[in-house]
């Protein structure tokens, strides 16, 4: 509902429309029909850049000019309801990006990018909505470095400062984050920034965007994307409220849901995932062990995805009680209440010291992926991916990847001296991608399925399945998450249905589900298609992943009516989830998406694990046509992965 003085509740009620290749900002009022129809953050982001793609039939390259880049929030924003303190992001992925799909695959499309959401935390979005707007929709390309400055209702685009950049190997390239960050924050007290690191600047398409020093839009490339548009940093602040419907109502439902979730998060019973003391390292005894409550254990990768179970002593190396034995106090996003996953850490000495923030289990995982079972070093590793601007997530699954190629021979001219398990190689490798300082570097820059053409003109055809059987991230995938792909079924067809990219693993999760007993296609098919709406209903009211309450209870929507005065039932919020990931979809099928890459397997994993509990698992491709074939039918689109036309975007 608008309020009298052109204002909305809930919302801030201000788009800015920032056109770099001008150089010009505009500022709109949003559009109430979108606010009803896709909420906020990435439902309005969805339909943002759908207008554009639109527009333009599709777009070619998401490293030109034409992709867009739009930074926002939601109505929950900055309230207090915890978790309320996570921000969209969202644009056409430079990663999930397969032009010309290596011949070697077989037959495939062309893919021209994703649509990627990113979520990220920190205080950067809390104060973006205090500075009085709920979305920046950037377009074009500025013909000099800019940073925009976004502060008590105005939208400035600035040059960048010399300041902000620094020569390394003869080149001029952005400082790192932290620098950034801090030198920014210094000129403009009680602001945040969000910035891209030395990889954006060099156009690396897992760069990432950081804010608060460790917190990021972590996937997809949002840091090459800036750097593409020659935009290095977004400043902000304001002491804009938020507008509330139904001040004292809302003051009430929200005390109630947060005794709630107090309750929810001392009771190990009903904590979705972890415990506060642990956070998210939780997963990393379970997923090896089988410890709290998990079944089994045995599918944390190992050895580049090759196994899921490896030697329990090495594991005792990184396991959940270790890195909690670095953990220092939570250091944890604005408005986050009791879930608390973060925690700051350090390292005392060694080659590996220093203070930071303990890294997650998905970083972790992944890295241990690569066989590296130094706690030290995936700290230090992980605070110097941050200072880069590099995703952790895509740098661990091209690292291992890299290090099989490398144990077969196959990155002799780039002299690689990577090997599985070795710390300081993997930390040289890191800073020669950020930096693409080396030739391993620049071969690894770049997006998998180049990097794959670009190895396979080397080497005889006999070559070339032994070269892709090598990479996960084949035919435009993001890249999978740390849970071994061979051992879930569901989990499988979650990875490979997500919006965002194949390997994605945050918009459905079917462990628990499927450890306690769901095993059927049309019981997983329904898990992942529910929890696929769930997810972008949650991104899309700016809650964390871990928010505890239930969106759907009598409590949240009459919440969520006393802040917006927006009524919805059950069913209608259902159908703004079901619309938002219809309508990105939309956008997947116009970049070429289609059946192809939902059922593309990745070699690998056809090959059966030899070790651990589930010793003998490989994915069944069969089994996945069926889940897949339920799938479809379930989200109401054709046997070939296509949206039937739909007037209710
Ligand atoms: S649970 Fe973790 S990610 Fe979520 S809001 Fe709290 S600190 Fe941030």
């Amino acid at each position: 509902m608008k309020s009298a003085s052109n204002g909305f509740y809930g919302y801030q009620g201000r788009w800015a429309w920032v056109d770099l290749t001008r150089g010009q900002v505009r500022v709109t009022l949003p559009s109430w029909e979108l606010y009803q129809k896709y909420i906020g953050g990435r439902g309005v982001q969805a339909a943002l850049l759908w207008e554009k793609i639109r527009d333009i039939g599709f777009l070619q390259d998401p490293l030109s000019s034409d992709n867009r880049v739009i930074i926002g929030n939601s109505p929950l924003n900055d309230t207090p309801v915890p978790t309320a303190g996570r921000g969209s992001c969202s644009f056409i992925s430079p990663l999930t990006y397969s032009p010309r799909p290596p011949a070697g695959l077989g037959q495939y499309p062309p893919l021209y990018g994703l649509i990627t959401h990113s979520s990220c935390g920190g205080h950067f979005p809390n104060r973006l909505k205090r500075a009085g707007f709920d979305q920046i929709i950037i377009d074009g390309r500025a013909n000099r470095p800019v940073r925009l400055v976004v502060a008590e209702g105005n939208v400035e685009i600035l040059e960048a400062e010399p300041d902000l950049f620094e020569e390394i190997n003869g080149q001029v390239v952005v400082r790192p984050t932290s620098a950034i960050i801090n030198y920014l924050e210094k000129k403009y007290p009680g602001s945040s920034t969000l910035c891209l690191g030395p990889a954006g600047w060099n156009l690396v398409p897992y760069a990432n965007l950081t804010t608060d020093y460790h917190r990021n839009f972590g996937r997809g490339g949002g840091g090459a994307v800036f750097g593409s548009k020659n935009l290095v940093a977004v400043t902000v602040w304001g002491n804009k409220p938020v507008r509330v419907f139904d001040p004292s109502k809302f003051t009430a439902l929200a005390r109630q849901l947060d005794e709630q979730i107090e309750a929810d998060v001392a009771d190990p019973q009903k904590t979705v995932s972890f415990r506060p003391e642990t956070g998210t390292t939780w997963w990393l005894d379970r997923a090896f062990r089988g410890d709290f409550e998990g079944d089994q254990g045995g599918y944390l990768p190992w050895h580049n995805f090759d196994e899921g179970y490896f030697d329990p002593a090495l594991y005792d190396r990184v396991s959940t009680a270790v890195f909690l034995a670095i953990a220092g106090r939570h250091q944890v996003c604005h408005r986050c209440r009791h879930i608390f996953c973060a925690r700051r850490a350090r390292v005392e000495s060694g080659r590996f010291r220093g203070e930071g923030v303990r890294p997650e289990f998905e970083t972790i995982a992944l890295w241990i992926n690569c066989c590296l079972v130094d706690r030290e070093a995936i700290f230090y590793l992980n605070k110097r991916a941050n200072e880069l601007g590099v995703d952790t997530m895509s740098f661990g699954s091209l690292t291992a990847t890299a290090m099989e190629l490398t144990e077969k021979g196959y990155l002799g001219e780039e002299q690689s001296k990577l090997r599985f398990g070795e710390a300081e190689e993997m930390l040289n490798f890191l800073e020669s991608v950020a930096y693409r300082s080396s030739l391993l570097g620049r071969l690894f820059a770049q997006y998998p399925d180049k990097i794959i053409d670009e190895l396979m003109a080397r080497f005889p055809p006999a070559d070339e399945k032994e070269i892709i059987f090598c990479f996960t991230q084949s035919y435009g995938g993001l890249g999978y998450a740390g849970i071994e792909p061979k051992v879930f079924p569901g989990m499988f067809t979650a990875y490979s249905t997500s919006n965002r990219g194949r390997g994605d693993h945050t918009y459905a999760w079917t462990i628990q589900a499927e450890e306690a007993g769901l095993a059927q296609p049309e019981e997983l098919a329904a898990y992942v298609v529910q929890s696929q709406v769930g997810k972008a209903l949650i991104d899309s009211l700016g809650l964390c992943d871990f928010f505890s309450g239930d969106i759907f209870s009598d409590l949240f929507l009459e919440l969520y009516r006393s802040l917006t005065g927006l009524t919805y039932e059950i069913e209608s919020l259902k159908d703004c989830g079901r619309r938002i990931y219809q309508l990105e979809r939309k956008i997947n099928n116009i970049q070429g998406r289609s059946r192809d890459y939902d059922a593309f397997i990745p070699p690998k994993f056809r090959v059966p694990l030899k070790e651990g509990p589930y010793r003998g698992r490989a994915v069944d491709p069969e089994f996945q046509q069926k889940i897949l074939d339920v799938y479809y039918r379930l989200q109401g689109w054709t046997e070939n992965g296509l949206i039937i036309e739909n007037n209710d975007f």
